[in-house]
């Protein structure tokens, strides 16, 4: 070690010898000797690399030779540590952490189980409570950006933007009466106030969140349609879900599938990102592709909910804007991408018969670009480039689990854990420096969340629901 430095400062000093007039440009944070997966369209590695971060944005990432440019303000020396785009969950309900572990095995879970306790339950409080832990759940796990569906989603953007996250907060519509609307229109008029008032926040997009099709009007998804064009944001829904939503559009649309239907409505369309997308034929793949909507794959929600596997697979491959996502914790039930990372690789093999098939780097593409690409942000996140966001983790190579590391891709589909991600920065700011939060004071919001759970208890005993 005194030994590299000191080459080092030889060489510092010969170059200042040599030409006294080098300046180095000022930047605000600087890593170095890092492993950089840079999941630009060359898939560029850099060995003992380093990236410049300048404000909130990349302003030079490359070889080794990029460190001695650079004078940081901060510098943080990674010894060969993976450093890759923060990681995008595209699809969650971050507040449901509160409910996680309940009822895991309820046949008919969501509209016997989920819909009647959420009655009781959801409240401004519950989703401050649950979406504080959802978030530091996702920065330990690598995640900066993610998109959320949710009743009172203003507070979940006071939690967003303290933590110092990124998101796509998508307000719900729903047509039966929820917590924070009596019906759809006023779901829809609970939205649009929460779009006026976060257009304009930097690191956070609000949209609307139509449930699903089956459980909104034709009326209210065409109204829903026409105002995100006029507000030109996003809408977050679930889509080609289930059998019963299958049923229930069929019935409503004499026959269609569910992406048929959304597409003769004239709801299919860039705004759209929908989540699941199970039950899709090829013939729904190309209306998905022609629209140039969104697709959000949550495989271990999924499999969890014996629903079935997603071509996804098939969807990417053709050019599908599709990325990862968990699903809300109680589902999922976590909320890294870095734990679904295994599954989506295996899974996919698995259904197609083929050991090649989902190679780690389209797992991590899938992760990281197809992700920004799936909520149309990819001229901003999901690849390490100069310009972009800076958005940026770096994984522990040297944890048991992390040793060899003959290939990153390999090393982080097959055997990273949430656990191994050392930091995490968003927007150039580190919101998590050597598994410590820096912004939200993690133990106060465990405890408020274990607090909250005897208000879980209660509700579900006196329900007469089983609690596990
Ligand atoms: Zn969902």
């Amino acid at each position: 070690m005194t030994f590299r430095h000191s080459v080092v400062a030889l060489a510092l000093s010969a170059a200042s010898i040599a030409a006294p007039s080098y300046a180095k440009e000022a930047v605000d944070l600087l890593i170095n000797d890092a492993t950089i997966l840079t999941m630009n369209a060359d898939k560029s590695v850099y060995q003992h690399g380093s990236l410049a971060i300048k404000g909130n944005k990349i302003v030079a990432v490359g070889d080794r030779s990029l460190a001695e440019r650079y004078q940081a303000a901060q510098s943080l020396d990674v010894d060969g540590d993976i450093v890759m785009p923060g990681l995008i969950n595209t699809h969650t309900h971050v507040s449901m952490t509160v409910f996680r572990s309940l009822a895991d095995d309820v046949p008919d879970r969501l509209h016997r189980y989920i819909f009647p306790l959420e009655a009781k339950l959801v409240s401004r409080d519950m989703v401050r409570i649950g979406a504080n832990l959802g978030n530091v759940e996702m920065v330990k796990g690598g995640v900066t950006t993610y998109a959320d569906m949710y009743y009172f989603e203003d507070e979940v953007a006071k939690t967003v933007d303290k933590i110092g996250m990124r998101a796509v907060l998508g307000e719900s519509v729903i047509q039966f009466p929820v917590a924070d609307a009596k019906n759809a229109d006023e779901g829809i008029a609970y939205a649009e106030k929460f779009i006026q008032q976060y257009r304009h926040h930097p690191r956070i997009t609000p949209a609307f969140a139509p449930h699903a099709p089956y459980t909104n009007t034709t009326e209210t998804l065409q109204k829903v349609a026409k105002l995100s064009e006029q507000y030109n944001v996003p809408v977050l829904t679930h889509l080609a879900e289930s059998h019963r939503e299958q049923e229930k559009i069929a019935e409503r649309s004499g026959g269609k599938s569910p992406v048929q239907y959304m597409h003769d409505i004239g709801a299919l369309n860039k705004h759209l990102v929908g989540a699941h997308m199970i039950l899709v034929d090829d013939k729904d793949i190309e209306l998905v592709k022609q629209s140039d909507m969104g697709v959000a794959h949550n495989m271990s929600a999924n499999i969890k909910s014996a629903k079935g596997v997603s071509p996804a697979l098939k969807m990417y491959d053709q050019g599908v804007r599709i990325g990862l996502g968990t699903d809300g914790p109680m589902s999922g039930n976590g909320l890294s991408i870095i734990d679904e990372f295994n599954q989506v690789a295996k899974v996919h093999k698995l259904v197609n018969h083929d050991r090649a098939a989902m190679p780690p780097v389209k797992v991590i593409d899938m992760a990281t670009m197809g992700a920004a690409r799936a909520l149309h942000m990819e001229d901003k996140i999901g690849s390490l480039e100069v310009g972009k966001l800076a958005d940026v983790i770096v994984i522990d190579t040297k944890a048991p689990n992390m040793v060899p590391m003959y290939n990153p891709y390999s090393a982080l589909v097959y055997s990273a854990n949430a656990g191994n991600v050392r930091h995490t920065i968003v927007d150039g700011k580190i919101l998590m420096q050597d598994r410590q939060m820096l912004t939200v004071d993690e133990d106060a919001i465990r405890d408020e969340a274990i607090q909250f759970t005897d208000v879980v208890r209660k509700t579900v005993i006196d329900s007469g629901e089983e609690v596990l």
